[in-house]
């Protein structure tokens, strides 16, 4: 007789990070269901979550490591020993040629916090370079700036509560009816409650999400900066603005008052292409309800002005008082499951372990003697973009990629091709083996996955949970904490060789227990936890000091901001359109999001016949008058060009777009398109300060396929 045993732990999907019950035999999972104990979804899952457990298909998964010694040669098996030492010698090697900075790590947001912290402590102490960035440079770092620039801290204030409580929320550039689907559920639920509760949706299509809403801004792509600086225009002029947490509180106010008064209302309808009524309307909502709380996602941080828009959104939560109390303040949703857990490790090459920056010399010297180095390197490391732009250009001659997926998610993806196949040396550690990327790995080392590892993530509202394994890893692959220990391990006696080894860890706990000390007095403190305090009290919210018996619901309740001053800070930008403007070759803008049953570039989800139920195949949407100007109909295969790249796929009429506006999902990539999937023709323009590439605003042009 089977028996059945039930572990708990999170899914592995959104930044919700909804618990989850893993039933199991000890070998096999063999079902899912939520855990009603877990405080962000109380029992409730989405359609991803729910069918985590028919993602286990083995043909999918990476059993062994692989390894080739020349481009035209095919990777054949090898053992973990060979593997590692290969790519350390390769690595040690490298380094002592061309320096430290010749090699980089590109890591991701899927991974878990002590395996972030492993790759900050190889790449920081034992390579002695920042060149490591990771997939969350696509996805949240335009809301770090934003955070930091703003309140003085990469901490999103609020929690999942506020969301219920609160009178009035502001949701822009976020479809989280696909994208965040338990939470959205958890305000339909709140809206049918309290019906009063305004919800104002700010995004250029007609999302699932709008089903919710009371007020929906169509705005014209990439016009938010100049929608929120109209906001607030108009708020001032109403006199819907808190004087006394502005005079009290913050600091630039009389700067941003004068830059605003060049956003009317008029201007701004235009510039938007919105109704000056629903601006109005918009505006009293945020001016007069007891609680405003705004949230969002891709559509604002992955764009050139992606910090622009983060500032000028917390600009209003500041102006109107409405932060630091329940129902209200600046709430970003982070995409991935662990996105906020390499924001914390220092898992973006700017930044460093427990929220400290690379570029300051303290925070380094801080850090290099936790570690008991000498120094940490103060040449500034490459952000994504710039980092494959590096080794397209060759500087980078040795690149450690894991648990991402570059080689659909970048943009500009021929170019990212033409880089990967022209490194020397490019190491994949993943758990799924039919990625684009793991095609171009010299060493592919097989990754445990979900429901075979340990270790801790943090959710959007700032909640650490504890990560169980509930059955081993298939055939030969470990845990990422243990692959990226036994490799610095190797490369440390190969630099290194007087120095006692920095990598002495045997468990996930004991990465723990040395980053959490990292993270002592300083704002994000999780000092005080650890994997029995999380098992005795459920998932906490840091920040969580030694001596706290329970986390901290909600930041800045005091007015107080970690700036030097005390005070939070208002930014003035100037409204700049996206990079790349509509030509007569190239008329539409092409929008990218996501779907309500797939995942990122579906390594996992397209193990699941179910989740192709909702939609099948890829199409490009259209709205009706652009199929009709190009004497397309529905379903006609097109071909989808930018100045890029281009891909064939159907075309789909859709009115929840605009004319002119274009929409393609984002999952599907080569392995089931004619093209490189969307990022064929995204462009690699990046903000100026987050460096995060506009993944959202891209020129194209349609036209029948014509096919062989
Ligand atoms: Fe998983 Fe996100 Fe769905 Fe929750 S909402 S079950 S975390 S995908």
């Amino acid at each position: 007789m089977t028996s059945h045993h039930v572990t708990a732990s999170t899914c592995c999907y959104c930044g919700v990070g909804c618990g989850v019950l893993i039933e199991h035999d000890g070998a096999r999972i063999l079902g899912v269901s939520g855990d009603p104990e877990h405080p962000a979804n109380h029992g409730r899952l989405c359609s991803k979550g729910s069918t985590l457990h028919l993602t286990g298909d083995l043909d999918a998964r990476a059993l062994y490591p692989e390894l080739r010694l020349g481009k035209s040669l095919a990777r054949s098996r090898t053992d973990w020993h060979s593997a590692l030492d290969h790519a350390a010698t390769v690595f040690a090697e490298t380094i002592r040629q061309h320096g430290p900075d010749s090699v980089a790590f590109y890591i991701s947001g899927q991974l878990l916090t002590e395996d972030y912290y492993a790759f900050n402590k190889l790449a920081r102490a034992v390579v002695g370079t920042h060149n490591i960035d990771s997939n969350s440079r696509l996805c949240m770092s335009s809301a770090v700036v934003g955070y930091k620039r703003s309140l003085g801290s990469d901490a999103p204030p609020c929690s999942y509560s506020d969301i219920e409580q609160s009178d009035c929320l502001l949701i822009a550039g976020s479809n989280m009816a696909y994208a965040h689907p338990v939470l959205f559920r958890r305000l339909e639920e709140a809206k049918a409650r309290r019906p009063q509760m305004k919800i104002i949706v700010v995004d250029p299509r007609r999302t699932e999400t709008c089903e919710l809403a009371d007020l929906h801004l169509a705005l014209q792509p990439g016009s938010d900066v100049a929608l929120f600086h109209g906001i607030l225009h108009v708020l001032l002029q109403e006199g819907w603005i808190d004087r006394h947490f502005i005079d009290a509180h913050t600091e630039g106010f009389a700067a941003l008052e004068r830059h605003v008064r060049d956003y009317p209302p008029a201007r701004v309808a235009e510039l938007c292409q919105i109704s000056r009524a629903d601006l109005l309307t918009c505006a009293r909502w945020i001016g007069q309800s007891p609680s405003f709380l705004s949230l969002w996602c891709m559509g604002l941080n992955q764009s050139s002005a992606g910090s622009a828009k983060n500032s000028a959104l917390i600009n209003l939560h500041l102006a109107t008082g409405q932060i630091g109390k329940a129902g209200a303040g600046p709430f970003s949703l982070t995409g991935q499951p662990n996105a906020m857990g390499g924001r914390e490790t220092g898992s973006l090459s700017n930044l460093l372990p427990g929220h400290r920056d690379a570029a300051n010399p303290e925070h380094r010297a801080e850090v290099a003697a936790y570690w008991g180095i000498e120094q940490l390197p103060s040449t500034a490391g490459l952000p994504a973009i710039e980092l494959f732009d590096a080794l397209h250009a060759g500087r980078i001659k040795a690149l450690w990629i894991a648990c991402t997926n570059p080689a659909q998610s970048l943009p500009n993806q021929h170019r990212v091709h033409e880089a990967l196949a022209a490194c020397p040396f490019v190491v994949v550690q993943e758990a799924f083996r039919h990625t684009e990327t793991c095609e171009h790995a010299d060493l592919l080392l097989p990754a445990a996955s979900w429901g075979e590892k340990e270790g801790t993530v943090t959710n959007s509202e700032r909640r650490v949970s504890h990560v169980r394994p509930a059955v081993p890893a298939p055939g030969q692959a470990r845990a990422d904490w243990s692959i990226t220990c036994d490799f610095a391990r190797r490369l440390e006696k190969r630099l290194h060789p007087e120095r006692p080894s920095l990598f002495d860890f045997r468990s996930a706990e004991a990465l723990f227990e040395e980053y959490k000390s990292l993270t002592r007095g300083r704002d994000l403190d999780l000092s005080g936890l650890s994997y029995a305090r999380l098992d005795e009290q459920g998932p906490q919210q840091w920040p969580f000091p030694p001596g706290a018996d329970q986390g901290t619901t909600r930041l800045y309740t005091d007015g107080r901001f970690p700036h030097d001053s005390g005070r939070a800070r208002f930014h003035a930008d100037p409204y700049l359109a996206p990079q790349e403007p509509c030509t007569p070759d190239y008329p539409l803008i092409l929008n990218s999001g996501r779907l309500r049953d797939q995942w990122h570039g579906m390594s996992r989800t397209s193990t699941a016949s179910r989740l192709f139920g909702h939609v099948e195949a890829a199409t490009l949407n259209l709205h009706p008058e652009d199929l009709q100007r190009r004497q397309l109909q529905d379903g006609d295969l097109i071909t989808l060009s930018s100045r890029r790249g281009s891909l064939i796929l159907p075309v789909q009429a859709d009115d929840a777009l605009r004319p002119g506006q274009a929409w393609l999902p984002m999952h599907w990539g080569k392995r089931f398109l004619k093209g490189l999937g969307s990022n064929a023709l995204t462009l690699p323009a990046v903000d100026p300060l987050s460096r995060q590439p506009e993944l959202k605003h891209a020129s194209v042009e349609v036209s029948k396929a014509e096919l062989p």
